[in-house]
């Protein structure tokens, strides 16, 4: 039988039964998947098949294979063990929340996440909130970002949670999809995910930053149904989502501008960064691409990996 794992503890697996209930499973002696070191064999999102066990006074179920993931994120863990930790996984939409003041979402910020929703492989959308505090300086702001962002792709979606605007297109987009939400905390991300569903009560609100402070970063995840027939992923204070080991050579592949441009540059290896004939310097010196999003790219290249890094456990 085949289900989804809605919840993991660690050693209980939550699967949900095609039939829609629930079923706890566990894993039967060592079950590693192929090709990934991680501290969890299985993750929320997962496809896999179950047996059922029926002892005295329980039925519960033993899993027994996992079906090829579409994507997974990753959390690497702080401490000395470096260990990853498969936060979730078949993932087919994240929508990066983004304030332009209290607090203040940079483009750093932003295309960091982007760069890293493209090399996951993972659709990203940006969603504007607070949209109900706009004057006209923050209006401009906003819809210079969102000029920056549609012109090279990526969709957008203005909304303010706190008085219901905007939530239909995003229903929309989020039916029949696994979506997960990120952004800075104080963004609104509670606050839109009850406006979605108000009977909902997430744990990103139940659990208070300081009490994940310093613990082991394995923090588990949980799906849940949202009643417009959309999934959402929730993980307990969830900022960014987390990170990717690049290589230098691949970052620029990951802006899509850069990538569109990237058979005219001299070098197929080309850095955009020194090297002559370059189509992208060119580009950006006609203000044909944006400063602000190769500024983030030099910052990425240069690997301030602690600092990337920074922008996925701290705020
Ligand atoms: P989270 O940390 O991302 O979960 O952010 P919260 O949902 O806790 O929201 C942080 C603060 O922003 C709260 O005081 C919310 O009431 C407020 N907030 C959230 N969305 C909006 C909005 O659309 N407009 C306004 N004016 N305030 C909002
Ligand atoms: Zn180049």
């Amino acid at each position: 039988m085949t289900g989804i794992v809605y919840k993991s503890t660690g050693s209980w697996y939550t699967v949900k039964t095609k039939d829609g209930s629930f079923l706890d499973c566990r894993i039967k002696g060592k079950f590693r998947i192929k090709g990934i070191k991680s501290t969890n064999p299985i993750a929320v999102g997962d496809i896999v098949d179950y047996d059922i066990e029926n002892t005295t006074d329980e039925t519960t179920g033993v899993i027994n294979n996992i079906h090829d993931r579409k994507n997974y994120i990753v959390r690497k863990s702080v401490n000395l063990s470096k260990q990853t930790h498969i936060i979730a996984s078949n993932i087919d939409i994240v929508f990066l929340l983004v304030t332009i003041n209290n607090p203040p979402t940079t483009t750093s910020f932003i295309d960091r996440f982007l760069v890293t929703a493209e090399a996951y492989g993972i659709e990203a959308v940006l969603v504007f909130n607070k949209i109900d505090t706009f004057n006209e300086e923050t209006l401009d702001e906003q819809l210079f970002l969102q000029y920056t962002y549609e012109s090279i792709g990526y969709k957008i979606l203005r909304v303010s949670a706190k008085e219901n605007k905007g939530l239909e297109n995003l229903k929309k987009m989020m039916m029949n999809k696994v979506s997960m939400f990120s952004g800075h905390s104080g963004v609104g991300k509670s606050t839109l995910v009850n406006a979605l569903e108000p009977t909902l009560n997430l744990k990103t609100k139940q659990i208070s930053d300081s009490h994940l402070q310093g613990q082991h970063t394995t923090t588990f995840a949980e799906m849940f149904d949202l009643s417009f027939g959309a999934k959402i992923i929730d993980t307990p204070g969830i900022r960014g989502f987390g990170v990717v080991d690049m290589e230098k050579q691949e970052i620029g592949d990951y802006f899509p501008e850069f990538f569109a441009l990237k058979e005219g540059c001299k070098f197929n290896n080309c850095l955009h960064k020194e090297e002559p004939h370059c189509a992208v310097k060119k580009a950006l010196e006609k203000d044909e691409i944006s400063w602000s999003r190769y500024k983030s790219y030099l910052q990425i290249l240069e690997g301030d990996d602690e600092h990337y890094r920074a922008d996925d456990y701290a705020e």
